[in-house]
């Protein structure tokens, strides 16, 4: 890794190079290369060689009979599922457009599961077609399954997302714990369960989410020793012993300056060692753990031209080709409550050191669209590339590409 001479952060994304003209590279290449590639910025890149390290990284670190999973909410660009799918153990989906993408990749079905709150009838018909896994979200959701299921004479296949009573602490996003749109409220499970046999729906398993970006493995390990708990102590309430149990994901990168990365491996020894005490009713069970960010986040960049730079009451503004239509958790408006820097450089002049501190902003006609407030730079001229590093997740499919009607940006897997 090379770190780049300027800018602010204690933890840089790893894998990134620079060549000897100092041109940041991606996947060995210089930035320059792909973006003439492209024909132009604005440009995504993500890099498969990181990807595919990153799910090595999580192999060695977790016990051998957990099964991977990738949220392709994350990154539903279709190269980046289809090279990530057999990689993996299974993909997580969140609606019908991304259950097509799930299946063209060849992802087995079963190996596939259906979450969100919001399903349509036309959706769950589609998934119980093509024998993908419905994660139900409420009793309604399982009534209506089960009716479709019966008039399309084939089984569906369903598990049980469960709102645990407990929560992942210190989330960025929390999704389990008090009232919630997503799952079912645990003491409401039992119940579920009796009436899921009794419809005749083929119970596969529980899915229990309980929150996103989280960098504590205390915290982690807290939520994934409670979720294994409550999955076992449903289990006496189903009709069957539940051929795998999720008990979600949500393990965080490092987005901020003063963030660390997570302490992987501490994560891995505490789930292995918990996996030996394994309770009795899931000890047959598939343990699966799912993940978007962990996967994809730091293996993307994004690629904006300086098109102007100018001052203003003496602070300097870099004025990009991009912006916050493209990526806007980077603009600090996806979520966050306190707008914080996500790494940013000069891709063009990656080893050259801050001369100036700068604030690089988008071309949108909105005060919102900042990339980056007051980072130290070296001296930019238009044609010069700004590079937003950790774009690989939460970036363009988040984002509100229709605002201000610029053209969508390229995307690449490389
Ligand atoms: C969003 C989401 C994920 C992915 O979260 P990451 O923070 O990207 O890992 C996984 N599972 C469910 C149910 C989700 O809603």
């Amino acid at each position: 890794m090379t770190a780049p001479a300027h800018g602010e952060q204690r933890y840089w994304p790893q894998g990134f190079g620079v060549t000897a003209s100092g041109v940041m590279t991606v996947g060995g290449r210089p930035v320059t290369h792909w973006i003439q590639e492209a024909g132009g910025t604005p440009l995504f890149l993500y890099d498969s060689a990181l990807i595919a390290a990153r799910i090595g990284e999580l192999r060695a670190a977790l016990p051998e009979r957990v099964h991977l999973h990738y949220a392709i909410k994350a990154n539903p660009m279709p190269d980046v599922v289809n090279f990530i799918a057999p990689l993996v153990d299974g993909l997580d989906i969140a609606s019908g457009g991304e259950l097509e993408v799930a299946l063209a990749s060849g992802m087995e079905p079963r190996h596939i599961s259906f979450a969100g709150p919001g399903k349509r009838d036309a959706e769950l018909a589609r998934a119980i077609a093509a024998g993908v896994v419905i994660n139900l979200e409420s009793e309604g959701e399982m009534r209506r399954a089960a009716r479709l299921s019966r008039e399309m004479k084939q089984p569906a296949l369903v598990a049980v997302r469960v709102n645990p009573e407990f929560e992942l602490k210190g989330s960025g996003m929390r999704m389990g714990g008090g009232a919630k749109p997503f799952g079912v409220d645990a003491e409401r499970v039992p119940a579920m369960l009796a009436e899921l046999g009794e419809l005749g729906l083929e119970f596969e398993g529980f899915h229990i989410f309980t929150g996103s970006q989280n960098l504590s493995a205390e915290a982690l390990i807290d939520a994934q020793d409670k979720a294994l708990a409550l999955a076992a102590e449903l289990t006496r309430h189903a009709p069957r012993p539940p051929r795998f149990v999720n008990i979600g994901g949500g393990f965080g990168i490092p987005y901020a300056p003063a963030d660390k990365p997570l302490d992987l491996n501490a994560v891995g020894t505490a789930l292995s060692a918990r996996l030996d005490r394994l309770e009795v009713e899931i000890s047959g069970s598939e343990i699966t753990i799912e993940l978007g960010r962990y996967i994809v986040g730091e293996a993307g960049v994004y690629l904006t031209e300086v098109i102007d730079r100018k001052v203003s009451h003496g602070e300097v503004f870099l004025i990009t080709d991009g912006g916050l239509h493209h990526q806007l958790a980077a603009s600090g408006n996806f979520g966050q409550v306190i707008r914080r820097n996500y790494p940013v450089v000069v891709a063009t002049r990656y080893d050259s050191p801050p001369e100036e501190s700068a604030s690089v902003v988008g071309c949108l006609c909105t005060p919102l669209d900042r990339l980056a407030e007051k980072i130290q730079v070296p001296i930019v001229e238009p044609s010069d590339v700004i590079c937003v590093f950790l774009a690989g997740a939460y970036g363009l499919t988040a984002s509100p590409t229709r605002f201000l009607g610029h053209p969508e940006p390229a995307e690449r897997l490389v």
